[in-house]
């Protein structure tokens, strides 16, 4: 039996060092609402994201629904349909009406070009989303939101530890959502954050994640229970200490997979277009087939073989039950066609190179051969 190779494999630091870290709390018997842990991993990770404001959470989700709701929104968010469901959930659960804007074909990331035809009287925010570990144009969206007046956040569930401009991804915007989610680059089992640029909007997130809480009898606001307790908050400090090590060595995996990718027929392999701006995070090894029959096959053959990758973002959100009564997506037709044809390959920190020539050999296999008769 051969040994089963998934998407991601999330990263774990030693026992002992996760045990040193938690057995304090058997002394302080203090497990959650920022206790000692909670702050540590604060202030390590702004220390190194660089940034001033950053309010832990108990999941990403829970972040991004209560950064929406700290900017007390009304109206349409212009969003895009190329992402995970939290992000279109979040909008909607906060009452606003997404507004789906196309994507760019080779990227994946929201077509700035085509924003502004799509805001009207009601639009109140943009929420891009920097898939994949690919930055959106940031100018670009700053200056359509500064022309209208809106707020930008992002999802920046993808972008931990990458950089734009020497600046950390997720200083952009006036917040930016992270997920620490087990599956992402940096995990705390479960957990999230927003980053935000004022000590208002910290103090805010702090209530609305703790009930609504702003003294011990007075409750102003319906907040939600999004804390992170200290067992995440201990994971995520492990975790970040080994984080250099861990992106290095998707490094490594990444840059193998398009030394084996680059030529093959029918193949797209991710391009990096932050150019030297950019400093990557190696995240995601998505690639697009030529059509939607190609990727299927594909991803069959890979999964008689083990091999589970997964096809991220397929189906497209508008295409969901739960959407697609309301919204079409043949008015996103490059986002419908990049679900069509994506498929995201086995990416993480201990993938051997063995692996993922094995990968990239089912991948290639019978492309390689049609290539040989022509
Ligand atoms: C993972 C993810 C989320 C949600 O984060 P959770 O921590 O799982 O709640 C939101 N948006 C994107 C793009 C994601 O990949």
């Amino acid at each position: 039996m051969k040994k089963d190779i998934y998407v991601t494999r999330p990263s774990l630091p030693s026992l002992e060092e996760y045990i040193k870290e938690i057995e304090p709390l058997w002394e302080s018997h203090k497990l959650t609402n920022s206790g000692k842990l909670h702050e540590k991993l604060k202030e390590m990770l702004k220390q190194y994201l660089r940034v001033g404001y950053i309010s832990l959470m108990t999941n990403g989700h829970s972040a991004l629904e209560l950064a929406l709701q700290s900017f007390s929104l009304k109206g349409e968010v212009i969003t895009t349909p190329f992402t995970f469901a939290s992000t279109t959930h979040a909008i909607i659960r906060n009452g606003l009406k997404p507004v789906f804007c196309d994507i760019k074909p080779y990227d994946f990331t929201i077509d700035e070009t085509k924003i502004e035809a799509l805001i009207t009287e009601k639009t109140c925010a943009i929420v891009p989303v920097h898939v994949y570990g690919n930055v959106c144009n940031i100018d670009e969206i700053q200056k359509i939101a500064d022309k209208y007046h809106l707020t930008v956040i992002y999802d920046a569930a993808h972008t931990f530890g990458a950089e734009w401009n020497g600046q950390s991804v997720s200083a952009y915007g006036d917040a930016s959502v992270l997920s620490f989610h087990a599956t992402k680059l940096f995990h705390t089992l479960e957990g999230g954050a927003v980053i935000c640029h004022s000590q208002e909007m910290y103090e805010h997130l702090y209530s609305l994640k703790n009930f609504g809480i702003r003294s011990e009898l007075g409750i102003d606001e319906i907040g939600a229970n999004a804390k992170m307790d200290e067992f995440r908050a201990a994971m995520g400090i492990c975790n970040l200490r080994h984080i250099e090590e861990e992106i290095q060595k998707r490094k490594v995996v990444y840059e193998r997979y398009q030394e084996n990718l680059t030529d093959i027929k029918g193949v797209t392999v991710p391009t990096c277009t932050g150019g030297i701006s950019l400093k990557q995070n190696y995240a995601y090894y998505p690639i697009l087939l030529e059509n939607y029959e190609e990727r299927e096959k594909m991803y069959n053959r890979l999964k008689q073989n083990n091999i589970y990758a997964r096809r991220y973002f397929y189906p497209l959100i508008t295409d969901f039950d739960c959407y697609r009564e309301h919204f079409h997506s043949t008015e996103t037709p490059i986002a419908k066609d990049a679900a069509d044809r994506v498929l995201t390959l086995p990416l993480y920190s201990d993938l051997t190179l063995s692996e993922v020539d094995e990968i990239c050999k089912h991948v290639a296999n019978k492309r390689l051969k049609e290539s040989c008769h022509v």
